[in-house]
């Protein structure tokens, strides 16, 4: 699997969607690939930054670590 089919089946894997197979191939990928782990830590930002804009619940454990996350970035 190359970088541009990681990218191609990360919202698959998010979905927890991908075939076994896809997935084993898929994690084996990111275990060896700085950018593509990187991408996919970036969409899962993304996805819950996307949920709480969808106005979804967030588990309270999941929203501290966002909060968290926010609180690093402002950090000069
Ligand atoms: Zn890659």
């Amino acid at each position: 699997m190359n970088c541009r089919q990681v990218v191609e089946l990360m919202t698959d894997y998010l979905e927890g969607t991908l075939s076994a197979a896809d997935r084993a191939r898929f994690e084996e990928h990111i275990a060896g690939c700085d950018g593509c782990r990187a991408y996919l830590a970036q969409m899962r930002v993304t996805r819950r930054l996307v949920g709480r804009l969808a106005d979804e619940p967030i588990p309270e454990p999941v929203e501290r670590e966002l909060l968290e996350a926010f609180r690093n970035w402002r950090l000069p």
